[in-house]
């Protein structure tokens, strides 16, 4: 049998700091790869040499199967093709026993730039300024995705391995549904399990909201604006649509459920995308609002749904022209419930425990107003957190991370291994 080694805190903290250029090296690559939905292989590229030639692993890759997840009740509805797209892995092989097995997992997919004209650099460069590194995705979550190769990169530096098996996870589509992480979990592998290094320093969000992604579909007449009498304006006849799911959304935030009380405004409704109208002497014939409202843990999503449809429906009953030509509510991407995982789950005291033994306190738990990959696993029985670097500004323009969190997130990740798989 093979003995668990007892690493001290300060040898792996050391040896994983004396690889901060390999793991900054591979952020900066990684922001500069523009991996937005539907692009990430750009990025599974460079980690998947990653995995390859710093981490000595065999990358294998979990293909995108439409068919499958379109079968599975936890999938996001999506309508876009997803042939050719794959999740890269690499499995850390155990040379002992004894240890509990574990994911470390990130999301290669990054959201647009938003508005790319207000970035003070460009946001697919990666600019380091003082403490801090530039670029969208620096914070969600590159910079996550390096600090798992450098926690690992650092203990083989140090001729350790686990005593029970580690899985490295790169996964798309978080941004949009979350189906990469669900594919990795519809390949089999249940861990004891898995760490997400979305950038929440120090907090481990032990609860999240579910989200959903809807669509509405407003129909009008067009016509030339000087008969405007003649038409329907699809656009303007959305506002009123808004101002209705605004209605829902407050009414959502009246008595949150424990433990979101503790927040002011735990759900919120988004109208991200507004699409509709062509020209501006014609009455608009079409608009469509994009949107993204959470609900608590327990509701069922067609629950949502259901008051969503209602809200639309409200709006519509105001208007004699909607009542006729009813809006279409569409479902297209994220959906999911919130989910829980308990405070005294051994996973989550060991994250704790980690962060501590880096930072000097503790990790919190409590919930987050954001749903992850997290509920993947949570679903399919293996217990999952988040843990990772300090970001600012993500989804927003000039998103930034703190890069000395990285090097703190992989020590936090390599104690943690010590800890949960044990090494030899
Ligand atoms: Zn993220």
């Amino acid at each position: 049998m093979i003995e668990r080694l007892r690493v001290s805190d300060r040898e792996i903290a050391d040896a994983v700091a004396a690889v901060e250029d390999d793991m900054l090296d591979l952020l900066a690559r990684l922001v500069e790869a523009p991996t937005t939905v539907g692009n990430e292989e750009l990025g599974q590229e460079i980690i998947e040499l990653a995995y390859r030639d710093l981490l000595g692993l065999e990358p294998i890759e979990i293909a995108m199967d439409a068919d499958a997840l379109r079968a599975h009740p936890l999938a996001s509805p999506f309508s876009w093709d997803v042939s050719g797209k794959r999740n890269v892995v690499a499995d850390w092989p155990a040379v002992g026993s004894g240890g509990h097995s574990l994911v470390l997992n990130g999301h290669i997919d990054v959201v647009g730039p938003a508005s790319e004209k207000l970035w003070r650099t460009p946001p697919f460069r990666a600019v380091r300024d003082g403490d801090w590194l530039y670029g969208r995705g620096s914070g969600d979550m590159k910079a996550g995705l390096a600090a798992i190769v450098g926690a690992v990169l650092g203990l083989r530096r140090l001729g350790l391995a686990p005593l029970a098996p580690v899985q490295l996870q790169s996964v798309v589509e978080e941004e949009c549904g979350g189906n990469g992480a669900l594919q990795c979990v519809l390949s089999g592998l249940r861990p004891d399990a898995a760490v997400i290094t979305e950038p929440f320093p120090g907090f481990i969000p032990t609860s999240q909201l579910g989200v959903l992604w809807f669509h509405v579909d407003v129909a009008g007449t067009p016509a030339h604006v000087a008969y405007a009498q003649d038409g329907f304006n699809a656009i303007e006849a959305s506002f009123p649509i808004v101002e209705e799911l605004h209605a829902l959304e407050a009414e959502l935030n009246e008595a949150p459920p424990p433990p979101f009380d503790v927040l002011a405004h735990p759900i919120n409704l988004n109208v991200g995308v507004v699409s509709g109208g062509d020209w501006p002497s014609t009455v608009a014939a079409e608009c469509t609002l994009s949107c993204r409202i959470a609900h608590y843990p327990g509701t069922p999503v067609a629950e949502l749904q259901r008051l969503v449809e209602d809200a639309v429906e409200r709006a519509a009953a105001a208007s004699a022209y909607l009542t006729e030509h009813p809006p279409l509510v569409r479902y297209d991407g994220l959906s999911c419930e919130g989910s829980l995982v308990a405070d005294d789950e051994p996973i989550v005291q060991a994250v704790s425990q980690a962060w501590e033994a880096v930072a000097g306190s503790p990790a919190v738990t409590g919930p987050t107003t954001a749903t992850t990959d997290a509920r993947a696993f949570i679903a399919s029985g293996v217990p999952a957190v988040c843990i990772g670097p300090h970001a600012e500004r993500i989804h927003g323009v000039d998103e930034r991370v703190f890069v000395a969190s990285v090097v703190q997130t992989a020590q936090v990740l390599a104690l943690l291994v010590r800890d949960w798989c044990g090494l030899a």
